[in-house]
């Protein structure tokens, strides 16, 4: 079930979410904390997801990347894009 996240474990994915871990531990979705000490897998896991899949061949970026719970982001696949996006920007961080 998340083996097709395999690929994203090494390199710049890494970076981009330990430079998330240190930004917020806000989730994006779903606008709640995101708690530290939970085991992987769960669903309360600190998880960074690409914003826009359309452009999942570019190098991960802040901006085009956001942090969730597992269970939101795997949750999100159904929604439209477009609001996610406006979840995105009305941050006022
Ligand atoms: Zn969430």
């Amino acid at each position: 079930m998340v083996a097709k996240h395999q690929g994203r474990s090494g390199r710049p994915w890494a970076r981009i979410k330990a430079q998330w871990k240190a930004t917020t531990r806000i989730c994006y979705l779903c606008g709640t904390w995101i708690p530290e000490d939970v085991p992987p897998n769960d669903p309360l896991e600190y998880t960074v997801d690409h914003i826009d899949a359309r452009s999942r061949g570019g190098p991960p970026t802040m901006e085009n990347t956001a942090p969730a719970h597992r269970r939101c982001n795997s949750r999100k696949g159904t929604k439209p894009l477009s609001e996610l996006e406006l979840l995105k920007t009305s941050r006022a961080w």
